[in-house]
Protein backbone atom coordinates (compact mmCIF):
# COMPACT_ATOMS: atom_id res chain seq x y z
CA UNK A 1 0.00 0.00 0.00
CA UNK A 2 1.31 3.74 -0.75
CA UNK A 3 1.00 5.93 2.50
CA UNK A 4 -0.22 8.72 0.36
CA UNK A 5 -3.81 7.52 -0.68
CA UNK A 6 -6.54 9.60 1.04
CA UNK A 7 -9.08 8.04 3.50
CA UNK A 8 -11.84 9.33 1.44
CA UNK A 9 -12.93 10.01 -1.92
CA UNK A 10 -15.66 11.24 -3.86
CA UNK A 11 -18.47 9.60 -5.79
CA UNK A 12 -21.48 10.13 -7.83
CA UNK A 13 -24.38 8.31 -5.84
CA UNK A 14 -27.88 7.80 -7.43
CA UNK A 15 -30.36 7.97 -4.74
CA UNK A 16 -33.37 8.10 -6.34
CA UNK A 17 -34.86 7.93 -10.33
CA UNK A 18 -32.87 11.13 -11.59
CA UNK A 19 -31.56 12.11 -8.33
CA UNK A 20 -27.46 11.85 -7.61
CA UNK A 21 -25.35 13.44 -4.80
CA UNK A 22 -21.82 13.72 -5.04
CA UNK A 23 -20.96 12.09 -1.95
CA UNK A 24 -17.52 11.57 0.46
CA UNK A 25 -16.57 8.01 0.80
CA UNK A 26 -14.34 5.86 2.06
CA UNK A 27 -11.87 4.63 -0.25
CA UNK A 28 -12.63 0.74 -0.80
CA UNK A 29 -10.51 -1.72 1.60
CA UNK A 30 -8.81 -3.86 -0.72
CA UNK A 31 -9.12 -7.80 -0.91
CA UNK A 32 -5.86 -9.56 -1.00
CA UNK A 33 -6.38 -10.53 -4.79
CA UNK A 34 -7.46 -6.73 -5.82
CA UNK A 35 -5.71 -3.70 -6.88
CA UNK A 36 -7.01 0.04 -6.41
CA UNK A 37 -7.14 2.09 -9.36
CA UNK A 38 -7.68 5.63 -9.33
CA UNK A 39 -10.23 5.93 -11.81
CA UNK A 40 -8.96 8.43 -15.04
CA UNK A 41 -12.36 7.94 -17.78
CA UNK A 42 -15.91 6.47 -17.42
CA UNK A 43 -17.92 5.88 -20.22
CA UNK A 44 -21.51 6.57 -19.99
CA UNK A 45 -23.64 3.53 -21.14
CA UNK A 46 -27.64 3.39 -22.41
CA UNK A 47 -27.86 1.00 -18.96
CA UNK A 48 -27.29 3.93 -16.80
CA UNK A 49 -29.21 5.79 -18.08
CA UNK A 50 -32.04 3.73 -17.82
CA UNK A 51 -31.33 3.18 -14.13
CA UNK A 52 -30.89 6.88 -13.28
CA UNK A 53 -33.60 7.69 -15.43
CA UNK A 54 -36.32 4.82 -14.07
CA UNK A 55 -34.43 3.84 -10.86
CA UNK A 56 -34.61 0.42 -12.97
CA UNK A 57 -33.79 -2.03 -15.49
CA UNK A 58 -35.74 -4.97 -16.66
CA UNK A 59 -35.46 -7.08 -13.21
CA UNK A 60 -33.46 -4.80 -11.69
CA UNK A 61 -34.43 -2.03 -9.58
CA UNK A 62 -31.97 0.15 -7.55
CA UNK A 63 -33.66 0.27 -3.73
CA UNK A 64 -30.79 1.66 -2.35
CA UNK A 65 -28.36 4.46 -3.13
CA UNK A 66 -25.99 2.79 -6.31
CA UNK A 67 -22.41 4.66 -8.00
CA UNK A 68 -23.29 3.93 -11.22
CA UNK A 69 -20.43 3.70 -13.92
CA UNK A 70 -19.29 0.27 -15.51
CA UNK A 71 -16.91 1.35 -18.18
CA UNK A 72 -13.41 2.31 -16.72
CA UNK A 73 -10.17 3.02 -16.75
CA UNK A 74 -7.13 4.95 -14.92
CA UNK A 75 -3.97 3.70 -12.94
CA UNK A 76 -3.43 1.53 -10.35
CA UNK A 77 -2.47 3.29 -6.69
CA UNK A 78 -2.35 0.48 -4.26
CA UNK A 79 -2.32 -3.49 -4.52
CA UNK A 80 -4.09 -5.97 -2.27
CA UNK A 81 -1.79 -8.18 0.15
CA UNK A 82 -1.10 -10.98 -2.61
CA UNK A 83 -0.69 -8.69 -6.01
CA UNK A 84 2.54 -7.72 -6.89
CA UNK A 85 3.48 -3.95 -5.68
CA UNK A 86 5.17 -3.36 -8.59
CA UNK A 87 1.47 -3.31 -10.75
CA UNK A 88 1.31 0.28 -8.98
CA UNK A 89 1.89 2.92 -11.47
CA UNK A 90 -0.06 0.85 -13.85
CA UNK A 91 -2.76 1.93 -16.46
CA UNK A 92 -5.21 -0.30 -16.63
CA UNK A 93 -8.36 -0.84 -18.23
CA UNK A 94 -10.90 -2.11 -15.67
CA UNK A 95 -13.22 -5.90 -16.68
CA UNK A 96 -16.20 -4.45 -14.47
CA UNK A 97 -17.04 -8.42 -13.26
CA UNK A 98 -16.60 -10.64 -10.18
CA UNK A 99 -17.68 -14.07 -11.11
CA UNK A 100 -17.70 -17.00 -8.65
CA UNK A 101 -14.28 -19.24 -9.09
CA UNK A 102 -16.29 -22.44 -8.99
CA UNK A 103 -19.44 -21.96 -10.99
CA UNK A 104 -20.06 -24.28 -13.44
CA UNK A 105 -20.26 -21.45 -16.10
CA UNK A 106 -17.33 -19.94 -15.02
CA UNK A 107 -15.08 -23.45 -15.20
CA UNK A 108 -16.79 -23.64 -18.39
CA UNK A 109 -15.11 -20.62 -19.51
CA UNK A 110 -18.78 -18.95 -19.77
CA UNK A 111 -17.89 -16.86 -16.51
CA UNK A 112 -19.83 -13.78 -17.74
CA UNK A 113 -23.00 -16.46 -17.32
CA UNK A 114 -22.33 -17.14 -13.64
CA UNK A 115 -25.57 -16.89 -11.57
CA UNK A 116 -23.50 -15.57 -8.94
CA UNK A 117 -21.92 -12.55 -10.75
CA UNK A 118 -21.46 -9.37 -8.75
CA UNK A 119 -20.64 -6.60 -11.29
CA UNK A 120 -20.25 -2.76 -11.55
CA UNK A 121 -23.17 -0.65 -11.32
CA UNK A 122 -26.17 -3.01 -10.52
CA UNK A 123 -28.14 -3.10 -7.41
CA UNK A 124 -25.70 -3.78 -4.65
CA UNK A 125 -22.61 -3.13 -6.08
CA UNK A 126 -20.86 0.04 -6.50
CA UNK A 127 -19.84 1.49 -9.85
CA UNK A 128 -16.99 3.50 -10.91
CA UNK A 129 -18.25 7.43 -11.57
CA UNK A 130 -16.03 8.02 -8.06
CA UNK A 131 -12.09 8.90 -7.78
CA UNK A 132 -11.43 5.13 -6.63
CA UNK A 133 -12.48 1.46 -7.50
CA UNK A 134 -11.14 -1.89 -6.26
CA UNK A 135 -11.21 -4.68 -9.03
CA UNK A 136 -9.40 -8.11 -8.82
CA UNK A 137 -5.90 -8.24 -10.15
CA UNK A 138 -6.86 -10.03 -12.93
CA UNK A 139 -9.50 -8.39 -14.23
CA UNK A 140 -7.41 -4.76 -14.67
CA UNK A 141 -6.27 -5.44 -17.91
CA UNK A 142 -2.53 -3.29 -18.89
CA UNK A 143 -2.90 -0.83 -21.53
CA UNK A 144 0.09 0.09 -23.79
CA UNK A 145 1.09 4.04 -23.50
CA UNK A 146 -0.76 4.74 -27.22
CA UNK A 147 -4.35 3.51 -25.63
CA UNK A 148 -5.64 7.02 -24.30
CA UNK A 149 -7.33 6.75 -20.74
CA UNK A 150 -10.91 7.81 -22.59
CA UNK A 151 -10.07 4.13 -24.85
CA UNK A 152 -8.80 2.29 -21.59
CA UNK A 153 -12.95 2.79 -20.64
CA UNK A 154 -14.51 2.19 -23.54
CA UNK A 155 -12.75 -1.41 -23.91
CA UNK A 156 -15.89 -2.11 -22.05
CA UNK A 157 -18.13 -1.91 -24.35
CA UNK A 158 -15.69 -2.42 -27.62
CA UNK A 159 -15.89 -5.92 -25.21
CA UNK A 160 -19.39 -6.21 -25.98
CA UNK A 161 -19.20 -5.65 -30.35
CA UNK A 162 -16.21 -8.29 -29.82
CA UNK A 163 -18.27 -10.98 -27.89
CA UNK A 164 -21.00 -10.31 -30.64
CA UNK A 165 -18.34 -10.81 -33.90
CA UNK A 166 -17.30 -14.34 -32.06
CA UNK A 167 -20.32 -14.94 -31.59
CA UNK A 168 -21.63 -14.42 -35.43
CA UNK A 169 -18.73 -15.81 -36.64
CA UNK A 170 -17.61 -12.87 -38.67
CA UNK A 171 -15.00 -13.55 -40.92
CA UNK A 172 -12.98 -12.34 -44.18
CA UNK A 173 -15.57 -11.64 -46.40
CA UNK A 174 -19.16 -11.86 -44.27
CA UNK A 175 -21.69 -9.66 -45.37
CA UNK A 176 -22.99 -7.89 -42.42
CA UNK A 177 -26.19 -6.08 -41.04
CA UNK A 178 -26.55 -3.77 -38.14
CA UNK A 179 -29.48 -2.29 -36.68
CA UNK A 180 -29.27 0.66 -34.66
CA UNK A 181 -26.45 2.99 -35.35
CA UNK A 182 -25.85 4.11 -31.16
CA UNK A 183 -22.71 3.48 -29.87
CA UNK A 184 -23.06 -0.60 -29.53
CA UNK A 185 -24.30 -0.59 -33.31
CA UNK A 186 -20.82 1.41 -34.25
CA UNK A 187 -18.63 0.03 -32.35
CA UNK A 188 -20.14 -3.94 -34.14
CA UNK A 189 -19.42 -2.24 -37.43
CA UNK A 190 -15.92 -1.24 -36.59
CA UNK A 191 -15.18 -4.66 -34.87
CA UNK A 192 -16.96 -6.52 -38.43
CA UNK A 193 -14.86 -4.47 -40.70
CA UNK A 194 -11.41 -5.32 -38.91
CA UNK A 195 -12.55 -9.33 -38.69
CA UNK A 196 -12.69 -9.29 -42.28
CA UNK A 197 -16.31 -7.94 -43.00
CA UNK A 198 -16.63 -6.93 -46.76
CA UNK A 199 -19.73 -5.07 -45.94
CA UNK A 200 -21.73 -3.64 -43.09
CA UNK A 201 -25.03 -1.88 -44.20
CA UNK A 202 -26.80 -0.43 -40.65
CA UNK A 203 -29.84 1.19 -40.32
CA UNK A 204 -30.82 3.85 -38.12
CA UNK A 205 -34.20 5.93 -37.87
CA UNK A 206 -31.71 8.60 -36.94
CA UNK A 207 -30.08 10.83 -39.97
CA UNK A 208 -27.69 11.99 -37.92
CA UNK A 209 -26.63 8.32 -36.30
CA UNK A 210 -26.63 7.00 -40.12
CA UNK A 211 -24.20 9.52 -41.16
CA UNK A 212 -21.97 8.73 -38.22
CA UNK A 213 -22.30 4.59 -38.84
CA UNK A 214 -20.77 5.86 -41.99
CA UNK A 215 -17.73 7.30 -40.26
CA UNK A 216 -17.48 4.51 -38.58
CA UNK A 217 -17.25 1.34 -40.48
CA UNK A 218 -20.54 1.10 -42.21
CA UNK A 219 -20.33 0.09 -46.15
CA UNK A 220 -24.07 1.56 -46.86
CA UNK A 221 -26.75 2.84 -44.91
CA UNK A 222 -30.46 2.51 -44.81
CA UNK A 223 -33.31 4.35 -43.16
CA UNK A 224 -35.62 1.80 -42.03
CA UNK A 225 -38.79 4.27 -42.20
CA UNK A 226 -38.45 4.66 -46.06
CA UNK A 227 -37.20 0.99 -47.00
CA UNK A 228 -37.73 -2.01 -44.50
CA UNK A 229 -34.30 -3.86 -44.14
CA UNK A 230 -36.26 -7.06 -44.76
CA UNK A 231 -37.23 -6.59 -48.30
CA UNK A 232 -33.90 -5.65 -49.97
CA UNK A 233 -32.50 -8.71 -50.54
CA UNK A 234 -29.70 -8.57 -48.71
CA UNK A 235 -28.84 -12.15 -47.79
CA UNK A 236 -26.42 -11.32 -45.40
CA UNK A 237 -24.09 -14.17 -43.62
CA UNK A 238 -24.53 -11.93 -40.45
CA UNK A 239 -28.10 -10.01 -38.41
CA UNK A 240 -26.83 -7.80 -35.57
CA UNK A 241 -29.67 -5.93 -33.62
CA UNK A 242 -28.19 -3.23 -31.49
CA UNK A 243 -31.76 -1.31 -31.47
CA UNK A 244 -34.08 -3.15 -29.50
CA UNK A 245 -37.06 -2.33 -31.88
CA UNK A 246 -39.40 -4.86 -32.60
CA UNK A 247 -39.23 -3.84 -36.93
CA UNK A 248 -35.59 -3.83 -36.69
CA UNK A 249 -35.28 -7.45 -35.58
CA UNK A 250 -38.33 -8.56 -37.45
CA UNK A 251 -36.97 -7.06 -40.20
CA UNK A 252 -33.24 -8.43 -39.82
CA UNK A 253 -34.66 -11.72 -39.61
CA UNK A 254 -35.97 -11.69 -42.87
CA UNK A 255 -32.60 -10.19 -44.66
CA UNK A 256 -30.55 -13.20 -43.36
CA UNK A 257 -29.09 -15.56 -45.91
CA UNK A 258 -30.25 -20.01 -45.55
CA UNK A 259 -27.60 -21.04 -42.28
CA UNK A 260 -27.34 -17.26 -41.35
CA UNK A 261 -26.55 -16.33 -37.74
CA UNK A 262 -28.46 -13.43 -35.95
CA UNK A 263 -26.92 -11.66 -32.89
CA UNK A 264 -29.51 -9.93 -30.43
CA UNK A 265 -27.77 -7.36 -28.17
CA UNK A 266 -29.91 -4.52 -28.25
CA UNK A 267 -32.26 -3.88 -25.05
CA UNK A 268 -35.52 -2.55 -25.72
CA UNK A 269 -39.06 -4.76 -26.60
CA UNK A 270 -38.87 -7.28 -24.03
CA UNK A 271 -41.13 -9.58 -26.08
CA UNK A 272 -40.95 -9.29 -29.87
CA UNK A 273 -43.02 -11.40 -32.12
CA UNK A 274 -40.02 -13.39 -35.02
CA UNK A 275 -40.76 -14.92 -38.57
CA UNK A 276 -40.44 -18.72 -37.26
CA UNK A 277 -40.87 -20.04 -40.83
CA UNK A 278 -37.96 -18.20 -41.79
CA UNK A 279 -35.87 -19.19 -38.68
CA UNK A 280 -37.12 -23.20 -39.53
CA UNK A 281 -36.51 -22.99 -43.15
CA UNK A 282 -32.88 -21.39 -43.50
CA UNK A 283 -31.82 -22.75 -40.28
CA UNK A 284 -30.95 -19.57 -38.73
CA UNK A 285 -29.22 -19.61 -35.24
CA UNK A 286 -30.26 -17.11 -33.40
CA UNK A 287 -28.96 -15.78 -29.84
CA UNK A 288 -28.00 -13.24 -27.56
CA UNK A 289 -25.20 -11.84 -25.80
CA UNK A 290 -24.82 -11.03 -22.33
CA UNK A 291 -21.88 -8.97 -22.10
CA UNK A 292 -18.34 -10.97 -22.46
CA UNK A 293 -15.59 -13.10 -21.34
CA UNK A 294 -12.44 -12.99 -22.05
CA UNK A 295 -12.20 -10.38 -24.49
CA UNK A 296 -10.35 -7.73 -23.24
CA UNK A 297 -6.95 -8.81 -25.08
CA UNK A 298 -8.90 -8.75 -28.19
CA UNK A 299 -10.37 -5.23 -27.55
CA UNK A 300 -7.33 -3.59 -26.28
CA UNK A 301 -4.96 -4.85 -29.61
CA UNK A 302 -7.94 -3.61 -31.91
CA UNK A 303 -7.34 -0.54 -30.65
CA UNK A 304 -3.78 -0.07 -30.34
CA UNK A 305 -3.01 -1.39 -33.65
CA UNK A 306 -5.78 1.37 -35.37
CA UNK A 307 -7.71 -1.76 -36.78
CA UNK A 308 -10.43 0.17 -34.47
CA UNK A 309 -11.24 4.09 -33.36
CA UNK A 310 -12.93 4.35 -29.79
CA UNK A 311 -11.30 8.06 -29.32
CA UNK A 312 -13.28 9.41 -32.14
CA UNK A 313 -16.72 8.50 -30.64
CA UNK A 314 -16.17 10.20 -27.74
CA UNK A 315 -18.51 13.35 -28.29
CA UNK A 316 -17.86 15.23 -24.79
CA UNK A 317 -16.21 15.26 -21.39
CA UNK A 318 -17.95 15.45 -17.87
CA UNK A 319 -16.69 15.87 -14.14
CA UNK A 320 -18.41 14.07 -11.48
CA UNK A 321 -20.37 16.92 -10.39
CA UNK A 322 -22.04 16.65 -14.21
CA UNK A 323 -22.96 12.90 -14.27
CA UNK A 324 -26.80 14.09 -14.03
CA UNK A 325 -26.19 16.21 -17.20
CA UNK A 326 -24.08 13.72 -19.11
CA UNK A 327 -27.01 11.17 -18.42
CA UNK A 328 -29.90 13.52 -19.42
CA UNK A 329 -27.83 14.33 -22.58
CA UNK A 330 -27.30 11.32 -23.96
CA UNK A 331 -29.48 11.13 -26.38
CA UNK A 332 -29.17 14.71 -27.41
CA UNK A 333 -28.46 14.62 -31.30
CA UNK A 334 -24.70 14.56 -31.86
CA UNK A 335 -24.17 12.78 -28.81
CA UNK A 336 -22.37 9.25 -29.22
CA UNK A 337 -20.47 8.83 -26.46
CA UNK A 338 -20.01 10.77 -22.98
CA UNK A 339 -17.06 10.14 -21.06
CA UNK A 340 -16.53 11.24 -17.66
CA UNK A 341 -13.45 12.32 -15.59
CA UNK A 342 -13.97 11.66 -11.66
CA UNK A 343 -10.17 13.22 -10.97
CA UNK A 344 -12.36 16.92 -11.91
ZN1 LIG B 1 -22.45 -0.67 -20.81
Amino acid sequence: MTASLPATMRASVLLAPRVLEVQERPVPALDPDQVLVEVAAVGVCGSDVHFWHDGRLGDWVVDEPLVLGHESGGRIVAVGRDVDPARIGERVSIEPQRPTPFSRETLEGRYNLDPHMRFYATPGVDGAFAQYVAIQSHFAWHVPDEVSDDAAALMEPLSVAVATAQKAAVTVGSRVLVTGAGPIGVLVAQVARAYGASEVVMSDISADRRAEALRFGATHVVDPLAEDVGSLGLDVDVFVDASGAAPAVQGGVRAVRPAGRVVLVGMGAAEIALPIPVIQNRELLVTGVFRYANTWPTAIELVRSGKVDVDSMVTGHFGLEEVGAAFASANSPGVLKSVVTPQR
